[in-house]
């Protein structure tokens, strides 16, 4: 199988490269390494069945080149985290919509078939238990950049809907909900790289609002095989799916057990909102996936717990840290590696 992945050297694609090149396909990954690097991929750029093009999904000529020479699609790259978007919105609603018109284009064109990432964003400010594929949008001011994010990758699942309905495209949509793990950086506002680093290096946990606001972090690598299993799946298309994790935790507790699990000196520090973005800034105070339908779809069950999600990204950053002396990390995180039952991931990290 000839799989192209766009955004295949951001933090998920390039898991998801390693997972499909394991799987025995052919992997193209298309990327402008705007928030992904080549690290992400090094280890993979020698395999004779993996190959790198560099470049843009807003180059409609060099996405109908890869799309044509692959079997099928998964469309990952786009403008992510909250710090680019509000800093560079405009680049970021290009990318989010012309960007992925142009992969569906090319799709569509050469009768590919193409997986959309999309997001729990989407939701927006619905803070129902559970929210399920049929929940609500509702989101804020169109003024506000915050929203852009989801505004998009809305106005993605709309576009990818009615090419599935007016030209048989075949495309299924997943909708992934804070997706986190050992690659993803923390340079975009990303809470758990973020926090983790600040406990290595043993500077104040920075929790924004009240840290009461709650998430369901889901792993990296039990969404990975996700991806894959749905779009293999014919039932799937002209769908879309909630992919997240199983168990819901204020910010305020994340940053405990951070705290607790690298062994850090660090304290909690609380940060309004407007300090870290505008005025006006806002946010959800939950976001809850019901991954019923996924569940029914492929036996989706996110099995990874939270600890175990702290540990292997704590263990990855203190890798990277130590490889590359970048910054100064307490003797004590080590023991991020001995958690009890934990296998060290920082290898498969890099
Ligand atoms: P990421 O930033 O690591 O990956 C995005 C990749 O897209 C990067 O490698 C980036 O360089 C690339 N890219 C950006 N603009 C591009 C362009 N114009 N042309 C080619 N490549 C471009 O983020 P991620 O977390 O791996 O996200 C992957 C996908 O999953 C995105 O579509 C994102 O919206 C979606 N998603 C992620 C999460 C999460 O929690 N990580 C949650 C919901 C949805």
């Amino acid at each position: 199988m000839r799989t192209l992945v766009t955004g295949g050297a951001g933090f998920i694609g390039s898991h998801l490269s390693d997972y499909l090149l394991a799987q025995g396909d052919q992997v193209t990954v298309l990327d402008d390494l705007s928030t992904g690097s080549v690290q992400n991929i090094a280890h993979n750029l020698m395999d004779p069945r993996f190959h790198f093009h560099e470049g843009s999904i807003l180059d409609a000529e060099t996405v109908h080149t890869l799309v044509s020479g692959a079997d099928r699609v998964f469309h990952l790259a786009a403008a992510v985290g909250v710090k680019l978007i509000v800093e560079h919105p405009l680049t970021s609603l290009r990318t989010n919509i012309h960007g992925t018109e142009s992969v569906l284009d090319a799709c569509t064109a050469y009768k590919r078939t193409l997986l959309l990432a999309s997001t729990s964003e989407i939701y927006g400010k619905n803070e129902a238990d559970s929210l399920n594929e049929e929940s609500d949008r509702i989101l804020g001011s169109a003024l506000k950049s915050r929203w852009s994010y989801a505004a998009a990758k809305g106005i993605d699942e709309s576009f990818a809907h009615a090419y599935w309905q007016e030209f048989g495209l075949e495309v299924a949509i997943v909708r992934l909900f804070n997706t986190v793990g050992p690659r993803q950086t923390g340079r975009y506002g990303m809470v758990v790289p973020n926090l983790v680093g600040q406990a290595l290096r043993g500077e104040p946990l920075t929790v924004f609002g009240d840290g009461h606001q709650t998430r369901c972090f889901s792993y990296v690598g039990d969404i990975v095989p996700a991806l894959s299993r749905v779009i293999e799946t014919p039932s799937a298309l002209g769908q879309a799916f909630n992919l997240g994790g199983a168990h819901e935790i204020s910010i305020i507790d994340l940053a405990a057990r951070i705290i607790d699990l690298t062994g850090s000196t660090s304290t909690i520090k609380l940060v309004p909102y407007e300090n870290a973005y505008a005025a006006g800034y806002e946010d959800m105070r939950r976001r809850v996936p019901d991954n019923s339908k996924a569940n029914a779809l492929i036996g989706f069950v996110p099995r990874t717990g939270i600890d175990e999600i702290i540990v292997a990204v704590a263990d990855a950053l203190f890798s990277k840290a130590s490889l590359d002396n970048d910054i100064m990390v307490q003797a004590s995180a080590l023991r991020a590696s001995t958690v009890a039952g934990h296998e060290p991931v920082a290898s498969a990290a890099h």
